[in-house]
Parts: C-alpha cells; sequence; structure tokens
C-alpha cells in the first residue's frame, strides 16, 4: 500500500468532516489564480496547493522532477512521470502535510505562499485531451435505451454482451466544470414530417464517468485486462451532453455526431485510480461468459456513489438520480482491452467515457431520457415546475465519492449551467 493511502493518517491543516479531499485523496489538477499563470495542484479539504511553489522550494527535491512539470497548464507533462512518479509524489505530499511532519508546518511564509482557499482559485481543464472514446457499458441504460427505441422484448443488440461497444468522440469540446453550454442547433424531424433546423428541444446530460490514460503501448500491441490499471492515472465525473431530437435523425449508420460533439464537462480533480484501491469491488456477473481477451481476474470494479442535482435559474439543488460506478457491466480493464485489441494504441491524456451509468431502480437513471421515460414522466422540482429535458438557465450538477467506515474520497463536482441557443 502507499503511504498516501494509509487511512490513519491525519494533516496538520484543518480539513471540514466529511470533506471530499482527506490527506487520502491527492487529486491533481490545473488552477490559476486571477492574472497569473497556471500551476499544477492538489487539493486537501478546502486548501488548494501550489505543487509548482513547493517545488521551487525545494519540499519535491528528492523525486527528481523537473519544473516545467508543474508550471504547465495542464497534467501531460506530470502524467508523463508515469504511475511510479506519480505514486512517489503523491505519497511525498502526504508525508508533508501529515501531523508530526514540521517541514512546511513550521515555515508559515511558505504556507501563505502556496496554500490558497478554494474560492480564490480557478479551476482549469485539467488534461490535454488527445482522443476521447465514449464506450455504451452500462447494461441497465443500453436495455432502457432499447427499450424506448426499439424492441422491448429484445432492448439489447446482439453484440452489447460481447463487446464493451463504444465510438470515437471529439476532444475539442470537452470542457471543465462552472463553463456554459448553449444549447445546440441543428436538424431534426418529426415523425411524417420533412427535418428542420432550429434549436435542439431535448437537451440531456448523460451521467458518465471518465478515465485519463498513461501512455500505451506501441500502435499494433495491445494491453491486456491484467496489465489495464497500470495505464490509467485517474478518474473524473464526467457529464457528455447530448441533444436526443438531433441524435435520433442524425445517427443512422454511423452512430452519433453533433448531437453529442457539442460539449461535455469534466470535473476538474483527477483522482489517482491509486486513491480508489480502498473501494474495489466485485464486477456483475457476464452471461454469457465473455471471449477470452476479455476476461479478468480479482476485483475491477469500484465502489462510486454518484448524484445528479438539476438547479433551475435562481432556485434550489434537486437531486434527480443517485446511481453508482459498479452497477457498469463492462470494466475499465475490459474497455481498455477491447480498445487495443486491434493494435490501436493510447497515448498519454486520453479520455475514455464510461457511458451513461443507470442503477437498476428509476432513480438511478443516469439520464433525462430515462428519468423522464421519453417525456412521458415529468420530473417535479421543488419550486413546482416539472422537466422532462433541460431547460434554458438550468444547472446540472454530478457529485460523486466513495465511502467505507471513516475514509471518504471524493471527486468534487461538476457543475455546467444550460444557456439559450445562439440567434
Ligand atoms: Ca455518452
Amino acid at each position: 500500500m502507499t503511504i498516501a493511502n494509509d487511512p490513519n493518517l491525519v494533516s496538520w491543516l484543518s480539513i471540514p468532516a466529511d470533506s471530499d479531499f482527506p490527506l487520502q485523496n491527492i487529486p491533481f489538477g490545473v488552477a490559476c489564480l486571477s492574472h497569473n499563470e497556471c500551476f499544477i495542484a492538489t487539493r486537501i479539504g478546502d486548501n488548494v496547493i501550489n505543487l509548482a511553489l513547493l517545488h521551487r522550494l525545494g519540499y519535491f527535491n528528492a523525486l527528481n522532477i523537473e519544473a516545467n512539470v508543474f508550471n504547465a497548464p495542464c497534467l501531460n507533462p506530470l502524467m508523463k512521470q508515469g504511475k511510479c512518479g506519480i505514486r512517489a509524489l503523491r505519497d511525498r505530499i502526504a508525508t508533508l502535510f501529515s501531523s508530526g511532519n514540521v517541514e512546511l508546518q513550521n515555515c508559515v511564509e511558505h504556507q501563505r505562499e502556496a496554500i490558497y482557499n478554494v474560492d480564490v482559485v480557478r479551476m482549469m481543464l485539467p488534461v490535454q485531451i488527445g482522443d476521447y472514446t465514449d464506450f455504451y457499458s452500462s447494461k441497465e441504460h443500453a436495455t432502457n435505451v432499447g427499450m424506448m427505441f426499439r424492441d422491448p422484448e429484445n432492448a439489447l443488440l446482439p453484440n452489447w454482451l460481447w463487446l464493451p461497444v463504444g465510438y470515437h468522440g471529439r476532444s475539442s469540446s470537452i470542457i471543465t466544470s462552472d463553463m456554459a453550454v448553449r444549447r445546440p442547433k441543428g436538424q431534426t424531424k418529426l415523425e411524417g414530417e420533412n427535418p428542420v433546423y432550429g434549436p435542439s428541444k431535448r437537451v440531456d446530460f448523460e451521467l458518465e464517468m471518465g478515465f485519463i490514460t498513461f501512455d500505451g503501448k506501441p500502435l499494433g500491441e495491445r494491453i491486456t485486462t491484467d496489465e489495464a490499471e497500470e495505464y490509467i492515472f485517474g478518474l473524473c465525473l464526467f457529464n457528455d451532453w447530448s441533444a436526443r431530437d438531433i441524435q435520433q435523425w442524425e445517427y443512422v449508420p454511423l452512430g452519433p455526431f453533433l448531437a453529442k460533439n457539442f460539449a461535455s464537462s469534466m470535473s476538474p480533480w483527477i483522482v489517482t485510480l491509486d486513491a480508489l484501491q480502498p473501494f474495489k469491488v466485485e464486477s456483475p456477473v457476464q452471461n454469457p461468459p465473455v471471449l477470452d481477451y476479455l476476461k479478468f481476474e480479482g476485483k475491477k470494479s469500484y465502489d462510486i456513489q454518484l448524484e445528479v442535482f438539476l438547479q433551475p435559474a435562481n432556485g434550489e439543488e434537486n437531486r434527480i438520480c443517485s446511481s453508482n460506478f459498479k452497477y457498469m457491466y463492462w470494466n475499465m480493464a475490459q474497455q481498455l482491452a477491447h480498445h487495443t485489441v486491434n493494435g490501436c494504441n493510447i497515448r498519454c491524456g486520453d479520455l475514455m467515457g464510461s457511458g451513461t451509468i443507470s442503477g437498476p431502480t428509476p432513480d438511478s437513471y443516469g439520464s433525462m431520457l430515462e428519468l423522464a421515460w421519453k417525456g412521458t414522466l415529468p420530473i417535479a422540482m421543488s419550486d413546482g415546475t416539472t422537466r422532462t429535458f433541460i431547460q434554458d438557465f438550468d444547472t446540472v450538477i454530478f457529485r460523486g465519492f466513495c465511502r467505507q467506515k471513516e475514509l471518504r474520497i471524493g471527486f468534487g463536482e461538476v457543475r455546467t449551467q444550460l444557456l439559450p441557443a445562439f440567434e
């Protein structure tokens, strides 16, 4: 076990009870103070810690990492240090902020320079994303969608139980939390009528998690399920915005296009796969048995509680969904093994979306499409209004965390307001 995962570690920094960011988390992100350059940061409680400054002050001398890794506008140079390099850094940070270690605790001046309250910091898109792949790995979600749009008796397509279905998405429109999204315009078509151009009337979220990869193997080689987790840096919350009416008209035969690529929102803190190790759980039983290259040993799923809140303009938050990452039928190791089985290479900073994470009960469905069942079951808000899809000026908030006894490791949130379409 790494030092940072020791559940008994206590910090000399004050950490609110129930914080997503105890000393055992040590996520990584890119932060910025107003008018200043970005820097690589971690978060402990409500403190954002400037790792570039701590590096300059000599606190990471033993790690032999170059300064430009921390003075960067994205985590990619840090990820190039690989799993071992980042593990050592995470351990060093946990040690430095542990009770009993006085190196930094005794230097108030350095603390003032390098530690900021979360409220004065702006979080940036953490990763320069090369390729973005989106999977479709929740059986409950795929079944619900199949029931709505195809045959309720044969909701899953024949390939679904045999391989983790995925498609190549678009990375240029991935944004981070607190950045608004415009309602997209495009072609939609009602039954029996000609298509029209205009604002989408069915803008939806998709509750997903994303994982970020390290450099993979050379083109032509594959990553096995056994090896897969060595190539995963960490996870984030991921809202894969969707325009259902545009999607329905355009997706045949090559799959979704403009219905999906107008925006996807990721949370700013990447929680390392190392930090999530205490929360590993068994995966759902897979029947029929999968092909050999998709078989795996041990626990490959993670118990991460996920929540979606919808906040009308000037209104209060309404929790509309509670799901869990552990419901995913296909796990990350299988997704990565499948993605590379033909020799397709992955690179440092690729993002893989899990696909919408729906659970077994109606309150655990991970999209408005399912929660309001294609518009037939409007969802009540506390202000007396109802929703079937997302309205202009609504804010959608995802939160996620793991909990085991006293230990809570969380992701913070990803928050996005939907603005009206451009004229
Ligand atoms: Ca998706």
